[in-house]
């Protein structure tokens, strides 16, 4: 899979996504981070990329054109990569979009590749979106100063399900989640820790006792903390699905 990112800022995709497993699994070439600095794009001399909204009010929006231009690039590229024009799925960054979450993720981890744009300032002229975009997605309901923490929350989660990024296949099935249930809770050594013993089933080594007092734990906490969950959970398993 691969990842372009439409930015202004393409340092700070390449310093977020270069660190930690996700840095691991890009220099393994499990999946592609491709930036494309919109700026290189502008196309006149200052590199001014964008100007005041007509009509007037607070802010800078940012201008169709660079940002089309650096679509187009993209496309260039993986014209070139597959030898056929490929339309991408573009995803704009915008609080005004569905919210981000693990079906989604799961639906865009079938992609070969996706585009992301971040906007900054008031946002993008709305024309270029019209032109170019496939999915307007929101990671959550506040807002930002732009769409690079978004765009990095995004391919970090869809990331994690390429096949070979986690370690571990099976710690993202059983993690939260997963069946519209929040994970039991993790301990590691020491045994004791500040008085407070690590659960007693857990060193018993007997695996079908542990699974029902996870999946227990897992029912508890997430009926206690995320109710709205545990109903589609209680739905779930009403239908037998
Ligand atoms: N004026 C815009 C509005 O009211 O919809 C908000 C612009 S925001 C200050 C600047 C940029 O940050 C947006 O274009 C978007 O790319 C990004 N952004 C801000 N909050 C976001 C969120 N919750 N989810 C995704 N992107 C967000």
């Amino acid at each position: 899979m691969d990842f372009y990112v439409l930015t202004l800022f393409p340092e700070m995709i390449e310093q977020g996504m270069r660190t930690s497993m996700t840095g691991r699994a890009l220099e393994q070439g499990l999946f592609g981070l491709y930036p494309v600095n919109i700026r290189d794009f502008a196309g006149n001399k200052h590199n001014k990329v964008d100007d005041y909204p007509y009509g007037g009010g607070a802010g800078l929006v940012m201008q169709p054109q660079p940002i089309y231009r650096s679509y187009e690039e993209v496309c260039r590229r993986l014209l070139k990569k597959h030898g056929e024009a490929r339309k991408p799925r573009v995803v704009y960054l915008t609080p005004q979009g569905r919210v981000f979450d693990q079906p989604l993720a799961k639906e865009l981890a079938k992609e070969e590749e996706l585009v992301f744009l971040c906007g900054h300032y008031e946002g993008v002229d709305e024309r270029v979106l019209e032109e170019i975009v496939t999915d307007y997605i929101s990671i959550g309901d506040y807002v930002l100063t732009g769409g690079e923490l978004p765009a990095m929350v995004m391919m970090d989660c869809i990331a994690r399900l390429v096949p070979g990024v986690l370690h571990n296949r099976e710690s993202a099935e059983t993690e939260s989640l997963e069946n519209h249930l929040l994970e039991y809770p993790q301990y590691t050594r020491p045994e004791e820790y500040h008085g407070k013993r690590v659960p007693e089933v857990l060193l018993s080594g007997h695996h079908a006792r542990i699974d029902a007092w996870r999946k227990e734990r897992s029912i508890e906490r997430t009926k206690e903390r995320r109710p709205d969950l545990y109903r589609k959970y209680e739905e779930m398993e009403k239908s037998g699905k």
